[in-house]
């Protein structure tokens, strides 16, 4: 593979047909060994009616029922600690990672032994994806204590290159590491890339000019693939961001963009991929947006069988001209996210990709949620860029139209700030202040307007 532009090329440019067909056998036997093994899944299917034998062709997934989060975190309590939708024994897993639980209690993802290695060999996949190859020193800058992330360092120094283990510290710390080592690629967030640029420009340290970082892998945000943001950030770094998507109940990553940079190719071979309209739960065309909705296809600690991610984006089956055939996702964000104004479905990162696009503003912005009449109303507070002397209704007036072409719907109000005013984030951005009393229903549709 050394000097190959894939990690594995056979697997990785399959024609898309044999990778249905591979898919096809993958999921029939994962199906048998749940129901088998599970004792979640064979209740589930029982009560549902459906036989892994039901499944003919890859379709007939839609006969299964869903799992989500709740049924995780229930599942969980049922027979602590990793539930009854483990398919193992606790003696064959060696690995478990576990959400923050900030919405409830935290829910653990285990692994078996084959599980983590191959998991580990579609994160070395991934990196050699983005450009890593074994020359390469590698920052690994996320959390180390219970986060699905944490390992995925492995892959990187199974790949080859020279890793450090650097976790979450503070960021002097690791303007220090990245000062004194010169990484050439890092993994954080996207709000973290910007902040700890901005962060090490205050100590006096370019980082376009004073360090090595030409790569910058991020996840967790959609900043990564909107290129307004990507490219503010490629800026301040002279460096590529190359966006990664994971889920904590399956892997570290999932998926991760090549060097076309146009959609995330996920990993086929592991991974199932479903977009439905979470109102109907039926599925979308393809090019459409919906929520993801992703089947293990030989996870075996804990098989997900049509596990909806609470992710909104699309899923595009096309051929990428970088010659791999895996299809491809796009996020548009989290449907929890996603706020309703006048029947038009918001997310955040819409607002994002209109703040960003212009150089009149800092690019930083904040969201507000109000309830007037039943009905949402949305603020936006933008900073102007530093030298601009532009009145701030002219500003406001810009935002507001542009918010109303990219979205449809105008904000109730924008409030054009000082740069430097608003909070910078740390790690996970949290652009949104919501004032609503009760959170209005939410009308689970999605508009396919701007897939
Ligand atoms: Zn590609």
């Amino acid at each position: 593979m050394m000097g190959d532009k894939y990690w594995n090329r056979e697997l990785e440019t399959l024609p898309h047909d044999e990778l249905e067909a591979y898919q096809l056998v993958q999921l029939r036997e994962h199906l048998q060994f749940a129901y088998s093994r599970s004792g979640y899944y064979k209740e589930a299917f029982d009560l549902h009616g459906v036989k892994p034998v039901d499944l003919n062709r890859l379709e007939d997934i839609r006969k299964f029922p869903f799992v989500n989060k709740q049924i995780e975190r229930e599942r969980q309590l049922k027979k602590p600690l990793l539930g009854d939708m483990a398919a193992v024994d606790e003696e064959d897993v060696v690995f478990v990672s576990a959400s923050s639980g900030s919405t409830g209690i935290p829910t653990v993802s285990p692994f078996t032994k084959t599980d983590f290695d191959e998991y580990q060999d579609v994160q070395s996949r991934l990196f050699w994806a983005a450009g890593m190859r074994p020359k390469d020193r590698y920052v690994h800058a996320l959390n180390f204590t219970l986060f699905v992330g944490g390992p995925d360092v492995i892959g990187a120094q199974n790949l080859g290159a020279l890793c450090i283990w650097a976790g979450t510290v503070p960021s002097e710390r690791l303007l220090f590491i990245l000062k004194e080592f010169q990484p050439t690629i890092i993994w954080t967030t996207p709000s973290y890339a910007w902040y700890l640029g901005e962060t090490a420009r205050k100590q006096g340290i370019d980082p376009a000019k004073d360090l090595a970082i030409r790569t910058i892998i991020v996840a967790g945000e959609p900043g990564g693939s909107i290129e307004a943001t990507r490219e503010a950030i490629e800026r301040l770094w002279d460096a590529k961001i190359v966006d990664f998507y994971g889920i904590s109940d399956i892997f570290g990553a999932c998926a991760g963009m090549c060097e076309e940079r146009n959609g995330l190719h996920i990993a086929e071979d592991h991974i199932l991929v479903e977009v439905i309209n979470p109102a109907t739960l039926e599925p979308v065309a393809d090019g459409e947006r919906g929520e993801l909705v992703l089947t293990t296809l030989r996870k075996s600690a804990r098989p997900m069988i049509r596990f909806r991610t609470g992710d909104i984006g699309t899923f595009d089956r096309q051929p990428c001209s970088c010659g791999r055939t895996h299809g491809r996702i796009h996020i548009a964000g989290r449907l929890d996210d996603m706020f309703i104004v006048s029947g038009v479905n918001v997310f955040p990162s819409d607002i994002e990709f209109v703040v960003r696009n212009m150089p009149e503003l800092t690019g930083e912005y904040q969201v507000t949620l109000s309830n007037e009449n039943y009905a949402t109303k949305y603020k936006v507070s933008v900073e102007r860029a530093e030298g601009n002397e532009e009145s701030s209704e002219a500003i406001a007036v810009k935002v507001s139209e542009r918010l109303k072409t990219r979205l449809g719907v105008r904000p109730s109000e924008v409030s054009v700030l000082e740069a430097n005013v608003l909070p910078r984030a740390t790690h996970k951005a949290k652009r949104i202040v919501d004032l609503r009393e009760q959170n209005t229903p939410k009308e689970a549709s999605v508009d396919h307007a701007r897939a």
